[in-house]
């Protein structure tokens, strides 16, 4: 029989795995849970209004056509006998399998923040039912009322993700709630185009948005939903809206097949993605540590093609050749005001590493016309990627 690969998680990193391995010839089962895919990317948009929902929301339908999708969740995971267990008792066997399942938000993390706190404190840090009520609370809160936006330490999904939310908010609030303020607290002093989005806020928000790095008190201690109340060691904040952004961990399938170590994320070898705990299971995306690489859909999807193809080659006998990777991750700073972080990786030393002198950061200094064009570069990446991803 010819080798049976099994990939679990129909997100940007499992669809582009299942896809390469489909066409290399390679009989591949690829399981998802949902009904539909809610794209992460650009939903910081949907969050202030600026886009629908239904933009960032996929349909299985291409993907079922071009190779064996299986609406499941996967619930288990044998190592030793190479299989994989879904919801409704069936087991499918495995050559080797591809695990790519995001994240799951720790609720053990924030004192007072568990799942039903998400409820009147939204993370929206998985796209869907959350992104759309934060969008909801802030199209209903009262002018002059306070927004509080928890940024959380790493590493998460998503480095700038945060940064963008924060700025996309202060521009809402600017244009459509007079005197109300953004709260930016953060679990670190610093983080992904920094300097970039400094500038911006400092030009465009300087009397909405104040931001509150942990060494001037901005680590989150304690929540109470139900008086919309935030705490750090220094200060308290009474929210109209607030969002917590929890720490993060792999999706929970991958601690289920072994391959989480105790920071909650799955350590791989940077030339194959095959898990360092568990032979015969790559871990890919926002679940792996990937080093020096972002957690990012653009990551997940240059990963996927990378993984796919080592997974090829080993079941063909060939060694696989030693990657490079690379990774761009727009963020808004306004509306059609774009900026970028790009990076080349390679493995070095056992990790992911950055490839020295290449990459970089847009000009601090730019024109708006620069901006709309990353802006535009944006919006054409999110097109594309989800084309190629979704079909
Ligand atoms: P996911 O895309 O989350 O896919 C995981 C899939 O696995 C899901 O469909 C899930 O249902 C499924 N699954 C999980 N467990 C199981 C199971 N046991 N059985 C069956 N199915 C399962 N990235 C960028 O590159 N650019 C951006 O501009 C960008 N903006 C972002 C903005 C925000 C606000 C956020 C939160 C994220 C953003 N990201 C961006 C990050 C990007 O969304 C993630 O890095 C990317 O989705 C990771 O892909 P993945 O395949 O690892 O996981």
């Amino acid at each position: 029989t010819p080798p049976r690969v099994v990939v679990v998680g129909a997100g940007f990193g499992g669809a582009t795995a299942a896809r390469c391995l489909a066409a290399g010839g390679i009989d591949v089962t690829l399981v998802e849970a949902s009904e539909r895919y809610v794209a992460c990317t650009g939903s910081n948009a949907v969050v202030v209004g600026l886009r629908g929902i239904e933009v960032q929301t996929f349909r299985y339908d291409a993907l079922g056509r071009a190779l064996r999708l299986v609406r499941a969740s996967a619930e288990a995971v044998d190592p030793a006998a190479s299989w994989v267990r879904l919801g409704d008792g069936t087991e499918l066997a495995y050559d080797r399998l591809i695990l790519s399942p995001g994240i799951d938000l720790r609720f053990d993390a924030v004192p007072g923040y568990g799942a039903e706190a998400a409820e009147a404190m939204p993370h929206a840090w998985k796209a869907g039912e959350q992104t759309v009520r934060l969008a909801r609370q802030l199209a209903t809160m009262p002018d002059g009322g306070t927004v509080v936006l928890s940024a959380p330490p790493n590493p998460y999904r998503c480095p700038p993700g945060p940064y963008e939310r924060a700025s996309l908010i202060a521009h809402f609030l600017k244009v459509r709630k007079p005197r109300a303020k953004l709260i930016l607290l953060d679990a670190k002093d610093t983080f992904s185009k920094q300097k970039l989005f400094e500038a911006a806020w400092a030009k465009l928000y300087p009397d909405v948005l104040e931001f509150v790095p942990l060494a001037a008190g901005g680590g989150v201690s304690e929540v109470d939903p139900a008086g919309m109340i935030v705490r750090t060691d220094f200060a308290e904040y009474k929210a109209d809206v607030a969002c917590i952004i929890p720490p993060q961990r792999a999706g929970r399938i991958a601690g289920i097949a072994g391959c989480a170590d105790r920071s909650g994320w799955c350590p791989i070898d940077p030339v194959t993605f095959e898990s360092r705990l568990v032979p015969g299971i790559h871990v890919i995306g926002d679940a792996a540590i990937a080093g020096a690489m972002p957690k990012s859909a653009f990551s997940a999807n240059a990963q996927a093609k990378v993984c796919a193809q080592a997974v090829i080659d080993l079941l063909a006998g060939r060694e696989p050749e030693s990657p490079r990777l690379i990774n761009t991750c727009w963020s808004l700073v306004a509306p059609g005001q774009g900026i970028s972080i790009a990076g080349v990786f390679r493995p070095t030393d056992g990790l992911l590493a950055d490839v020295p002198g290449a990459g970089g950061v847009s000009p601090l200094d730019a024109s708006d016309a620069v901006r709309a064009q990353e802006a535009a570069y944006g919006e054409s990446w999110y097109r594309t990627i989800t084309r190629d991803v979704f079909g």
